[in-house]
């Protein structure tokens, strides 16, 4: 049995980036793994959210995991915040982060181009607290997209650098995961890049939308002016629309799209049409579930404070562990 560590910021409601990037390897690894999955709410402060806003963003994704089918009797399911050893093992890994390496980080690169105004430190030191949820549980796998492989690779290397250090085996290596064998990434709907909730409200499908809005989405997708010849390749707006219905789709329907691309017979009005029909029956009993679980203010209470006390008890065993380790009384 492996320990499996993963969360998602408490940012707003789950989209099926993070679904198909993240919850759908959750699902599966409940079932043989010793998993904590827990509500990134600390991570969410970077963008400086209003209270009201934290608290309502927290829930939904409680909520959420839940209505995915996620088990609380069966995973540690925690808010980040609840656990304040999180933070303590932040704190302590900070002093071996190194500045050049966390400037060049991808993510951070790309967040100070887009929000120059709002280069806290907190966001430069965001891998770190991502290493420290995980080496927190001694994590050894993380289920997540594509976009956090390099995030993985910082929090290996944080680990192996604190096991040097100290000349000691304390933390395993952790790897990013998924069941496929390879790390997704869902595209959005405006013809490039990933689906996020802050690349644009029109680019994501959120699992919880109202189907009118998602059919709108996707009426209006990025496409291209259709195929001139046979067989000839396919552009990224329209590889885009077949990864989605990849996910959501009948493979024989994905095929028939295809083929029609490739003999210039296809109709994107139609390989839409398709897709919004499909989209809606994968989210219309989520959207039920999501809407039975979001009503059950008890059972988000009892499974908070469930997962708390259970996260608290495997954070409290590696702390007690690296403040002996690093020659703390
Ligand atoms: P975030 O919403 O950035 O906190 O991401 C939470 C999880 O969802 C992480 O594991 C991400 O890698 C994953 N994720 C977010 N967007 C996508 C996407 N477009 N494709 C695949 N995985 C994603």
């Amino acid at each position: 049995m492996s320990i499996v560590v993963s969360g998602i910021r408490a940012t707003g409601q789950l989209h099926i980036g993070n679904y198909f990037g993240a919850v759908a390897n959750f699902l599966r690894m409940q079932e043989q793994d010793q998993c904590y999955f827990f509500i990134a709410d600390y991570h969410a402060l970077t963008t400086h959210p209003d209270p009201a806003a934290l608290k309502a963003n927290s829930r939904t994704v409680l909520a959420e995991y839940l209505a995915c089918g996620l088990d609380p009797e069966k995973v540690t399911l925690y808010y980040q915040s609840d656990v304040p050893e999180t933070s303590e093992l932040y704190m302590l890994l900070n002093m071996q982060a190194y500045v050049g390496e966390l400037e060049r980080c991808t993510s951070f690169k790309d967040k100070v181009r887009k929000h120059p105004e709002n280069v806290n430190a907190g966001l430069l030191t965001y891998p770190v607290l991502m290493a420290a949820d995980i080496l927190l549980h001694k994590g050894q796998f993380v289920p997540v997209g594509k976009d956090q492989e390099q995030h993985l690779e910082m929090a290996r290397n944080f680990a192996n650098r604190f096991n040097h250090f100290y000349q000691t085996e304390t933390f395993p290596e952790p790897y990013a995961y998924n069941f496929s064998g390879a790390l997704v990434k869902v595209p959005g709907l405006d013809g490039t890049g990933k689906m996020g909730k802050s690349e644009g409200a029109a680019n994501a499908i959120y699992l919880n939308e109202d189907p009118a809005a998602v059919k709108k989405k996707i009426m209006r997708a990025v496409t291209d002016s259709g195929p001139t010849e046979p067989n000839s390749p396919v552009s990224e707006p329209i590889a885009n629309i077949f990864t989605l219905m990849g996910l959501v789709s009948q493979p024989e329907t994905l095929q028939h799209f295809q083929s029609a691309y490739a003999d210039c017979s296809i109709r994107y009005g139609d390989l839409k049409k398709q897709l919004a029909a499909d989209m809606e029956q994968f989210l219309g009993p989520l959207r039920e579930r999501i809407k039975e679980f979001s009503a059950n203010q008890a059972l988000l209470d009892k499974t908070a404070l469930m997962g708390a006390e259970k996260a608290r008890e495997s954070a409290r065993k590696t702390l007690t562990e690296v403040r002996q380790v690093m020659g703390f009384r």
